[in-house]
């Protein structure tokens, strides 16, 4: 049933994009426009990476908002279709390669690809109506074109998707699936900022870099923060709190259950940290936390979540590794730890540089050790213990 729906929104996709192949009559004038808009969407993507792989995790089940909709939009105002659907190829490949790290379920990607290349031809279609395009007269007719190109561009995505999710979740309350507001007016945002872009792009060209700029600064500016708020990050440490860690966390075992595959997790506790808090101060323990967040996070792959449970507590979700990449991992990060070298100023006011700091690390592997995410932490946690037991300054795998 959602195969079948999937499938005809590829094949209705790939069929739109045969039948309007033929007439491509890709005047030479187009290709700048092209390349213009494949650049932009490219590095608009590189730019906001990081915070649209967090937003994707934190959003499963439920319509994400791509600002890449700018892009897209204006291509339907400025390109041919079979250039679009090459835009579209281009901005999904890239995500696909970049934000989800080959890692998101091929199909998904290329059925949301389907439904926009589904979505622009029926706003070309809704444009074709008009004796002008819009951006060739000026006038209420231009508007309504615009207005109302937009209107299904967002409307025809928008439904394709919330009926996929409808269709694999059956379980969550339909409301669930319509996402929220918010993301929706980011999506209609886009298209406004699209019809300025294909308006700019055809009158004055050189005018274009304003307003990638302008789209990169809204994106980082606006979505960055709400992403703080959503993820609950950690203020002394910059990593998402322990609820957040464990929203994610626990979605990761669903989605590990459903693709057969799997999900490390570590535990880590700072060897004798007490004493770093009485030696050098509590503020100098904090310069350290923030220093081990930062090893952390850079010991990883972009792709994992490493989040502060507490103190001078740590985990991290690797999902997709074996038990022996788990257990490379743990040392590596054990490691880095090892290797800090801290600028802190103790609580007399003078300089000092912390090393030898030591970690006890406790592994546990989604299915392997258990098969639900409390069993696993406890295993993870009692891995630790032993660690702790054994001497510390090493990693217990359960
Ligand atoms: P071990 O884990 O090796 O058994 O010894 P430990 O000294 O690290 O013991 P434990 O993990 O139980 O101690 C945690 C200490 O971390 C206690 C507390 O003073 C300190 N701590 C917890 N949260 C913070 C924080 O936010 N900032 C600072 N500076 N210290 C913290
Ligand atoms: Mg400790
Ligand atoms: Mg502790």
């Amino acid at each position: 049933m959602v195969l079948a729906y999937v499938v005809t929104a590829d094949v209705s996709a790939s069929l739109v994009t045969l039948a309007t192949a033929w007439r491509t009559p890709a005047e030479t004038f187009v290709w700048p426009l092209f390349l213009l808009l494949a650049g932009g969407a490219v590095l608009h993507l590189e730019a906001a990476q990081g915070i649209e792989r967090i937003r994707e995790i934190s959003r499963e089940g439920s319509p994400h908002a791509h600002m890449q909709s700018v892009w897209l939009f204006a291509g339907v105002l400025v390109l041919p279709m079979p250039l679009l659907v090459a835009l579209i190829a281009i901005s999904y490949l890239h995500a696909w390669l970049r934000v989800y790290k080959r890692r998101a379920v091929l199909f998904r990607k290329v059925f949301s690809a389907a439904t926009v290349v589904l979505a622009c031809a029926a706003a070309q279609l809704v444009l074709g109506f008009f004796p002008n395009r819009p951006l060739d007269v000026d006038g209420p007719l231009g508007l309504l074109a615009l207005a109302s190109a937009g209107l299904v561009y967002w409307l025809v995505n928008y439904a394709l998707v919330v009926g996929a999710i409808v269709m694999t979740n059956r379980d969550q309350p339909a409301r669930a699936a319509l996402g929220n507001a918010s993301d929706q007016l980011i999506i209609l945002a886009s298209i406004g900022l699209g019809s300025v872009l294909a308006t700019m792009m055809s009158t004055r060209p050189w005018l274009t870099p304003m307003l990638l700029l302008t789209v990169l600064a809204l994106h980082m500016g606006l979505l960055l923060p709400q992403f703080r708020v959503a993820a609950r990050t950690d203020s002394k440490t910059g990593l998402v709190d322990a609820t957040f860690w464990h929203d994610v966390a626990g979605r990761e075992i669903e989605r590990a259950r459903r693709l057969l595959s799997t999900v490390g997790i570590l535990i880590l506790d700072l060897d004798h940290f007490k004493l770093i808090n009485d030696t050098y101060g509590h503020l100098a323990g904090d310069r350290v936390l923030r220093a081990v967040a930062d090893a952390l996070k850079h010991s990883v792959r972009s792709y994992d979540l490493v989040g502060r449970f507490g103190g001078e507590e740590f985990a991290v979700l690797l999902p997709g590794v074996s038990t022996e990449e788990v257990r490379a991992t743990a040392e590596r990060v054990r490691f880095a730890i090892a290797g800090l070298h801290i600028a802190v100023i103790d609580r007399l006011g003078h300089d000092q540089v912390i090393t030898g700091l030591t970690a006890s690390v406790g592994a546990a592997v989604f299915p392997d050790t258990a098969t639900e995410l409390s069993p696993l932490l406890l295993a993870a946690d009692e891995a630790l213990y032993q660690a702790k037991n054994n001497g510390r300054d090493r990693v217990a795998v359960s």
